[in-house]
């Protein structure tokens, strides 16, 4: 199994238990609400293993550590969110390099948010528990500041998707 990119543990306490996401390959485990305090002590304790239970976890939903790497930089830590939304389609953009007849757009010139705006977006998003982020326009490749946008959703530990026509 390869580490596609950094990070790709999500822990987000949820109602039903503590959610435990591999973002390489959307697999999961629930785990009870009383493990985050284990789990966010040991990340703090730098332990060189992960508790028990979560080492469990982490090989259930198929990730391997990185020999040449400590556990805990593989895994982002959410707080317990204000409520417990899932999914959020957000569209960044209304810029596109198509004009298909059927397109609800009217100019598709750039019409997007500045980046502190953005950040502020998604640090409400954050808050309210979204966990699944997907991101189109327009096309959402051809906004300027889709890159950061990106990244920081995924500093969150959001699960990102993105709708794009592909060329
Ligand atoms: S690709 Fe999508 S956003 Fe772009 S013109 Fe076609 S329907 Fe509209």
């Amino acid at each position: 199994m390869t580490n596609i990119v950094s990070r790709a543990l999500v822990s987000l306490p949820r109602e039903e238990g503590l959610l435990l996401i591999n973002r390489n390959n959307l697999r999961a485990a629930l785990l009870p609400s009383e493990a985050v305090a284990n789990l966010e002590d040991a990340v703090a304790a730098r332990t060189p293993y992960p508790p028990g239970e979560f080492g469990d976890a982490i090989a259930e939903i198929g990730f391997a550590i990185p020999p040449d790497s400590p556990w805990y930089v593989h895994i982002v830590l959410r707080d317990r969110p204000a409520a417990n939304f899932g999914r959020v389609t957000w569209e960044i953009t209304e810029r596109c390099n198509f004009r298909c007849v059927h397109c609800y757009l009217d100019e598709k010139e750039q019409r997007g948010l500045p980046l502190t705006q953005r950040l502020q977006v998604l640090d409400k998003l954050e808050r309210a528990g979204c966990l699944w982020l997907q991101i189109t326009g327009g096309e959402a490749l051809a906004d300027p500041l889709f890159e950061e946008t990106y990244r920081a959703a995924w500093e969150r530990g959001m699960v990102i998707s993105v709708l794009t026509n592909g060329a």
